[in-house]
């Protein structure tokens, strides 16, 4: 059956607005878009909750960042290429190494308040990484601090308009473009917005795996739409499990960032024993995929646990969120071990742009998780997300300035209602439905994988698709876009006969000797060197 499930079946007359700039997701990469996109005309930014509800409010360790020179921006590019596994494209590395302290510069001036100690910036040093060079903010809260001080720099913008709980559901074409997108309303309501230019900065998709980090809204919707729309998806066997989520039945998969390994903790066995001397070299600062496999081969013997009982800093102060989080379950990292285990945390593969965000279909533009320009190749080093979403939020903008006087005005081209359905609520079905996806996702898809257990998901997902949600409500839309997601994570990973990066096949451990792309358009997978 085909991956992209149309959705509609009854038509609706749904109420026309016009902007010059659509800008669907309200994180880094959105609002560093939009603020650069006011300069030349209106901007609507949507998001599907509150503004301040995204992956990049809940980044925690800092963002990666080479302020001391060019030595330290070469090393920062070096440490991108190695973590990336062969992959990396070579050219937006560059960008995002050397563009990155003049944004970072950019976010200081606008108010964000990184951490400091006698009035000079903290750096400190996460997995993979040759030097300090991790800002951070309120300890253990950088997403926050970056998210407010950009929302309260994009509110102070005139031409920027800010819809909460809008979800967007397809995007509209005609005349072969894109040409806005059809948004759900908080009531129900459907609303077409006619764009000169549309940016996709809709996130991850951590949601597809029953053990995540990432909170509610990433369920991949971006990526599902341009899917659908027949853009080109590259690299989504590539999900970056991030080694050490809380791990105690009952509790949320709670992040215990990389930061409290840079600051000098350890991962133990059941036995008490220190592990990672078998495994790399780099020991608990070794890049996450080997982190994470380490991890779940232990954890085969028992529990796994951070050990931060030798540090003799105040860890309280350090990482407060962390410290609040574990009072809960009554832990305390300078007294206690604390019990980890792998989650799904950022998917380096997505819609696949140049470095200027500019999709396989003229219109449409993509920035931050949901695109994928190859940056992070195979995987991706710590922290250099959020800078990915600054760096390449500001260059997709700049594109779609350029670009759009270049397109035929939207006015002149007819777009046809594109989206219908049943308004029908939500159900316990549908939440059976998805923990059904996810649950086998985990177990078949995720960080160890072989051909049977790929299989395997292929026929679940084949069964999910005869009882697929069908309603035009957000909970149906993301029911179906995760499996949209879950296809192309399947159908990549089942046809990458390699391990490399993030990505493990137990029954193949080696390299490739070509490193290759996957790409993903109109249900049908090849593989290329570039991108
Ligand atoms: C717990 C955690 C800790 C992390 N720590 C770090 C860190 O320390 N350093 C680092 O560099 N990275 C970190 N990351 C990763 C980083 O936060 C993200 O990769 C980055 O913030 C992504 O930014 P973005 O703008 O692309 O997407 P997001 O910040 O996820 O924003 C996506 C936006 O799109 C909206 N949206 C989604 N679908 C729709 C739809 N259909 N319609 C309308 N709106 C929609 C969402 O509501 C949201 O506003 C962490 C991630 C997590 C989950």
């Amino acid at each position: 059956m085909p991956i992209a499930e149309a959705s509609p079946d009854h038509a609706t007359d749904p109420a026309s607005q016009q902007v010059d700039f659509l800008v669907i997701g309200a994180g880094i990469a959105g609002l560093s878009a939009a603020i650069r996109l006011a300069g030349a005309g209106s901007v609507l930014v949507v998001t599907k909750e509150e503004l301040a509800e995204s992956n990049t409010a809940y980044a925690q360790g800092g963002i990666a960042v080479a302020l001391g020179g060019e030595e330290d921006v070469a090393l920062h590019y070096e440490d991108t290429l190695a973590a990336g596994d062969g992959l990396v494209n070579r050219e937006a590395a560059h960008i995002l190494v050397e563009q990155g302290p003049k944004r970072v510069e950019e976010l200081l001036r606008w108010g964000t308040a990184f951490d400091r100690e006698h009035g000079e910036l903290m750096l400190t040093r996460e997995g993979a990484h040759s030097r300090s060079r991790i800002l951070h903010a309120n300890g253990d809260a950088t997403g926050r601090e970056i998210a407010v001080s950009l929302l309260r720099h994009v509110r102070a913008i005139p031409n920027i308009r800010l819809m909460e709980w809008t979800t967007g559901v397809d995007l509209l074409q005609a005349s072969g473009r894109v040409a806005g997108a059809t948004l759900l309303d908080g009531e129900g309501g459907i609303l077409n917005i006619h764009a000169r230019a549309t940016l996709l900065a809709s996130g991850g998709a951590g949601q597809v795996y029953s053990d995540t980090t990432n909170p509610a809204v990433a369920t991949g919707d971006g990526i599902a739409m341009a899917y659908r729309a027949g853009a080109a998806i590259s690299d989504m066997e590539f999900y970056q499990f991030h080694p050490t989520a809380f791990s105690q039945s009952g509790a949320p998969r709670f992040l215990m960032s990389e930061a409290l390994r840079g600051e000098g903790a350890y991962l133990v066995n059941a036995k008490g024993e220190r592990f990672m001397q078998r495994y790399h070299p780099l020991l608990e600062l070794a890049p996450r995929d080997v982190v994470a496999r380490a991890i779940t081969m232990e954890s085969l013997d028992g529990p796994v646990y951070l050990d931060m009982r030798h540090v003799t800093k105040d860890l309280h102060a350090r990482f407060p969120g962390i410290s609040h989080f574990l009072a809960k379950y009554r832990l305390e990292l300078n007294r206690d071990l604390i019990p980890v285990r792998p989650a799904a945390h950022y998917l380096m593969g997505g819609i696949l742009t140049d470095v200027h965000g500019r999709t396989t279909l003229p219109g449409l533009y993509a920035a931050g998780e949901a695109a994928c320009t190859g940056v992070h190749g195979a995987n991706r080093l710590a922290s250099n997300s959020l800078l990915e979403g600054l760096v390449f939020g500001a260059f997709a903008a700049d594109a779609m300035v350029s670009d759009s006087s270049r397109l035929p005005s939207v006015e002149q081209t007819p777009v046809p209602p594109q989206v219908s359905g049943e308004g029908s609520t939500l159900d316990a079905n549908t939440e059976r439905w998805i923990e059904d996806l996810r649950t086998n996702m985990w177990k078949h898809s995720g960080l160890l994988r072989d051909a049977s257990g790929l299989e395997t998901m292929q026929r679940a997902l084949a069964s999910l698709a005869d009882t697929m949600p069908r309603g035009l409500n957000r909970r149906a839309i993301e029911a179906r876009n995760l499996h949209t997601i879950a296809s192309i994570i399947t159908a990549s990973a089942l046809g990458r006969h390699e391990s490399r990066g993030a990505h493990f096949r137990n029954d193949y451990p080696q390299h490739d000797s070509e490193a290759r792309h996957s790409i993903m358009q109109r249900d049908e997978l090849r593989f290329q060197s570039r991108i």
